[in-house]
């Protein structure tokens, strides 16, 4: 019989593995530990950010605001410090490795544990917990659910943690796909068009602004600032500002339109076809083709849907935080915990998933 069954040796699995030194076994299904971890921030895994409130969050502000309390981005800087793990902030407030194995590698050295090609298939309670796995039964006092969120199965991702907290009385919020590129309607098929253009606007969603890039794409539009949106867009519109201002760039009378605006010339073009405007100078344009050109500054869509699963960088929706407790505990099965993604929080772009991965586990250390 064990103390703490982990399930899942993702980025919250290990670091709670690695806070609990003794007593514990880590169950995950791959042959290698951290899939996610690997692939994370182009192969150098953004950890953190400079920046962290409970804003960054879509979830129970108050449940963030208190797992985040315990574990901040300062205490996780320290704590990769004190661990020879050194990150760079190599973009704006955004601390990456230069490779991602630097800390799968601290993972892989530190925390003995591990039972890999272990696949859980269910848990019963009875006096004590039975995890039901493919290489047979495990009994232990404590069980956590570390299995992360459903996108990208093919790295590992399966709904396992989501079945468990089902079978034991728990609601699960709507799961949908998160940092994501969108899908378009008919009238923004003219995106498409444009796929690989990519440049600086402003994305607004449900009280939200992310000033980032997009990038329009054969499928509808992705890029930093349509990922962010995804969390926060569930259906309705959306608002992109491709430029702003537009008058102050439309100085010179004698030049055409699409020489004047600092945006992409493919795009200009593309986007005076979808107005019905000519590409004309200046000193031509009437007060109803300036009305018209003001949807730059100001586009709405209904974005169509996402990418998907697949493509999301995240799952939105899980394990409903108003039945677990600051210890991660469960407040319908005793012994039964839940960290990571697998609950019903979710961070934005920039190193936000991994924040809270950590976050929670250290909260259930300290509280285990
Ligand atoms: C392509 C990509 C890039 C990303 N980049 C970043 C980034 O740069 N910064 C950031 O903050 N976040 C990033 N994320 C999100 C981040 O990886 C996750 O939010 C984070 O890994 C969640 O940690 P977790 O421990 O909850 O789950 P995971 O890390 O997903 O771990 C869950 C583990 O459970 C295992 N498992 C699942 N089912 C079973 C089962 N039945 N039996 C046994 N084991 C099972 C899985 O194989 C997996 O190893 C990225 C995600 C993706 C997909």
């Amino acid at each position: 019989m064990y103390d703490v069954i982990i399930i899942g040796g993702g980025a919250s699995g290990l670091f709670l593995a690695d806070l609990l030194k003794t007593n514990y076994l880590l169950l995950e299904h791959n042959h290698q530990i951290g899939a996610k971890i690997k692939v994370s921030g182009g192969g150098k895994c953004n950890i953190t950010n400079k920046i962290l409130s409970f804003k960054n969050y879509r979830g129970d502000e108050k449940f963030v605001k208190e797992i985040l309390k315990n574990f901040d981005n300062k205490a996780f800087l320290k704590w990769l410090k004190n661990n020879n793990l050194k990150v760079k902030e190599l973009k704006k407030n955004q601390y990456f490795f230069d490779s991602s194995d630097e800390l799968l590698n601290y993972f892989k050295k530190n925390v003995k544990n591990i039972q890999t090609d272990t696949e859980v298939l269910g848990i019963e309670k009875k006096e004590c917990f039975i995890i039901k796995t493919n290489k047979g039964d495990i009994k232990a006092k404590k069980v956590v659910i570390a299995s992360g969120g459903v996108s990208f199965k093919k790295l590992g991702a399966s709904d396992i943690g989501y079945k468990i907290a089902e079978k034991f009385g728990h609601n699960i919020v709507t799961l949908k796909p998160a940092l994501v590129g969108l899908t378009v309607q008919k009238q923004e098929e003219w995106f498409k068009k444009l796929s690989g253009i990519s440049f600086m606007a402003e994305v607004r969603v449900n009280n939200k602004i992310f000033n980032q890039n997009i990038l329009f794409s054969h499928r509808g539009i992705t890029g930093p600032a349509i990922l962010n949106a995804s969390l926060w867009w569930d259906k309705g519109f959306i608002e992109i500002s491709f430029l702003k201002n537009i008058k102050q760039y439309l100085k010179n009378p004698n030049r055409q339109i699409s020489t004047q605006l600092p945006l992409p010339k493919r795009f200009i073009k593309e986007f005076l076809n979808v107005i019905n405007l000519e590409d004309k100078k200046v000193k031509y344009l009437t007060k109803n083709d300036f009305d018209k050109l003001k949807l730059l500054e100001n586009y709405r869509f209904a974005p169509a849907g996402t990418f998907g699963f697949e493509r999301a960088e995240v799952t939105k929706g899980g394990v409903d935080v108003s039945e677990i407790g600051f210890d991660m505990q469960s407040k319908k099965v005793k012994g039964l915990y839940f960290i990571g993604e697998v609950l019903d929080v979710t961070g934005e772009l920039g190193g936000y998933n991994f924040q809270w991965a950590f976050s929670s586990a250290f909260n259930l250390f300290l509280r285990l």
